[in-house]
């Protein structure tokens, strides 16, 4: 049988509280917001909001109203702001759970508006997401004039408090995102001129909140840092101060000798160039390993770092291990901490075409979560 031990995903609370504490030190702004959106980026999304409010956390992050009443359901108090909402959602719940809404629209401003106006516990805070160059949710900057009066009118009424104004940077570069900046300002003064009054500004998301003194204001919004992978993919993570809180780990389940010259895999895509030992590790595509690593991702099988070898199958890929001597049980690290000897999530994304975000994501399937604090 596989095992659980054979389809690991660790979890280390432990790197989690340090690089919040970390990162809280160093941006030292008076807000800290952990983003814990998608499951906490594969890590377990009320575990590590936890870890995190523990560690210094003030607010949560997430783009549903769905995960943050989660959140609450799981006892956690702090403020959560939530800003991927459908055209026609119903606020009410989010409210009665004290869930703050990131609005992006005028039709979104007004169902905050009337689901607070049917619930009477004050004016409920909202934050306004302002576009201001990813052409995604926010509110478009020709949408500003007309969002702001109606806030404000809203405000009046005792419905609603815009309590921020944030917006969110495409990375598409230092000009693009000193453009943004320059509109944000922008945003931020059109809204103070028609009376509104935030108190919490925030843009910034980890690798700004990292690189920008500027653009912190006085709240940043972390996501992909407080899971120790490194923003950009180039800097090592230990560069930063962090330390990766996701391990994947397996085991050998099978070992032979092959002559040289043959096929391994579905359609041949590695021939042995040698006789050698091949290692089957039962992950594939099912547990999130992308068919991109196929011949080339970085494992750690049994203390060598390797290349996979051939295509990855929905539940296995396979490990040429040339003259290593390996055996059935032999531990393997798909990635985690390279302090450790292990690829990191960003070596193995690179290899793979994609982003440590995406790697960290994904991972699941038929894999146990184990949750250890190192
Ligand atoms: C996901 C997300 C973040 C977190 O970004 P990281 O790069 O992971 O720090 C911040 N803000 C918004 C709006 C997001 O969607």
């Amino acid at each position: 049988m596989i095992g659980p031990e054979f389809r690991e995903i660790q979890i280390d609370l432990g790197a989690l509280r340090r690089n919040v504490s970390h990162l809280k030190t160093v941006i030292g702004v008076e807000h800290l917001m952990i983003v814990v959106k998608a499951d906490a980026y594969g890590h377990g999304m009320v575990p590590c909001a936890r870890t995190a409010v523990d560690a210094g956390a003030d607010w949560l992050g997430v783009a549903d109203v769905q995960e943050a009443l989660t959140l609450r359901q799981a006892g956690i108090q702090v403020p959560i702001l939530a800003w991927l909402h459908s055209s026609r959602e119903d606020f009410q719940e989010a409210l009665t759970n004290r869930v703050t809404i990131g609005v992006s629209s005028l039709a979104q401003l007004d169902a905050v508006a009337n689901a607070s106006y049917a619930w009477t516990d004050g004016p409920a805070p909202i934050h306004l997401k302002l576009d201001t160059g990813l052409s995604r949710n926010g509110i478009a900057p020709e949408e500003w004039r007309k969002v702001f009066e109606r806030a404000k009118y809203h405000e009046g009424d005792g419905a609603i408090v815009v309590e921020g104004i944030f917006s969110h940077l495409a990375g598409a570069g230092p000009q693009a995102d000193l453009a943004a900046h320059v509109l944000f300002e922008e945003g931020i003064a059109h809204a103070r001129d028609a009376g509104l009054n935030p108190s919490i500004i925030h843009i910034a998301a980890t690798a700004t909140a990292l690189t920008s003194t500027s653009m912190r204001y006085n709240m940043v919004r972390i996501g992909i840092g407080a899971y120790g992978v490194s923003p950009d993919d180039t800097t090592p993570v230990a560069n930063l101060g962090l330390t990766p809180v996701m391990t994947v780990r397996s085991r050998v389940a099978a070992v032979r000798k092959v002559p040289a010259g043959v096929g391994v895999s579905y359609e041949y895509d590695y021939v042995t160039p040698q006789a050698t030992t091949l290692a089957l590790v039962p992950l594939g595509y099912a547990e999130g390993i992308p068919r991109s690593a196929s011949n080339s991702a970085p494992v750690n099988v049994a203390g060598q770092v390797r290349k996979i070898s051939g295509r990855v199958a929905m539940d296995q890929f396979i490990v040429d291990m040339g003259s290593e001597w390996v055996t059935v049980g032999d531990p393997v690290v798909v990635f985690g901490d390279p302090k450790r000897g292990h690829p990191s999530a960003s070596d193995f994304a690179r290899a793979c075409g994609t982003i440590g975000y995406e790697i960290v994501t994904r991972m699941g399937g038929r894999c146990v979560r184990v949750y250890v604090e190192l």
